[in-house]
């Protein structure tokens, strides 16, 4: 049984803005540059965050020697200190921890949180959960968040994680380039039940990349936001939007 939590949006928040899936890395400087201009320019109330904001994450004391995630955390502190951030975590950034939260200001969403704005109950997912098909990377997923799997791999030191994480990137896109790879897509029954079981009429997730409005029936949809890509051509980098007018993509380019 999925346990959800619950958040609900003071009276005066407008717009909440909804991202996932940016991926920053140290070698693609261009869509960390369209995230702080972001950043810097939106009028939302709140932002959310969910999942995959970093390529990879192998700890929260990465953040404290100077380089990329240093970087990243001084313009998420600088964002908390203008608007309430919140971060989800994906399946590339899961380790981010308390740690880099209360240094930034952040607040940790679970996985599902359902978010009520304006009397409208949203379903926020990263949506990997969801990818039922994919059942090689669900066992290696409960594996991973487990406390006893995060605490032997956060105990190791700092160079050994990274290369540790690179070799399982490599790994994964490999695994990606098989001709027997069938890309999993989120389930639509295991969509609707958390629907249901949540009184939720819309499921908003990122993970897949695939971004779309989807009818689930009997009135139930899911929005799949866009992942971001600056040197994509064209490039890739939308906020959903959510206000009393309901939810609105909005395209940075
Ligand atoms: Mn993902």
């Amino acid at each position: 049984m999925t346990a959800f939590a619950e958040i609900v949006a003071p009276a005066g928040w407008r717009s909440v803005d909804i991202i996932s899936d940016l991926h920053l890395q140290a070698d693609e400087p261009a869509t960390f540059d369209a995230w702080r201009r972001y950043l810097q320019d939106t009028h939302a109330d709140a932002l959310f965050i969910l999942g995959d904001l970093f390529e990879v994450w192998v700890g929260d004391d990465a953040a404290a020697r100077p380089g990329f995630e240093a970087q990243c955390a001084a313009l998420l502190r600088e964002t908390g200190q203008r608007l309430p951030v919140f971060l989800m975590h994906g399946n590339r950034d899961f380790l981010v921890g308390p740690a880099l939260a209360a240094q930034c200001g952040l607040t940790l969403l679970a996985d599902p949180t359902v978010l009520t704005l304006h009397r409208e109950r949203w379903l926020l997912s990263h949506g990997d959960a969801l990818c039922l098909a994919d059942t090689e990377y669900l066992a290696f997923r409960a594996q991973v968040r487990t406390v006893e799997w995060q605490s032997a791999f956060l105990a190791r030191p700092l160079d050994e994680r990274r290369a540790l994480a690179r070799s399982m990137r490599t790994q994964s896109e490999a695994r990606k380039r098989s001709p027997f790879m069938v890309w999993a897509d989120v389930d639509a029954a295991a969509a609707r039940d958390w629907l249901r079981a949540a009184h939720a009429r819309t499921l908003i997730h990122g993970h897949t990349h695939r971004p779309a409005d989807h009818a689930l029936g009997d009135d139930l949809r899911r929005i799949v936001l866009s992942d971001w890509d600056a040197n994509a051509q064209p490039p890739r980098a939308e906020v959903l939007c959510l206000t009393t007018a309901g939810a609105q993509r909005t395209r940075l380019w």
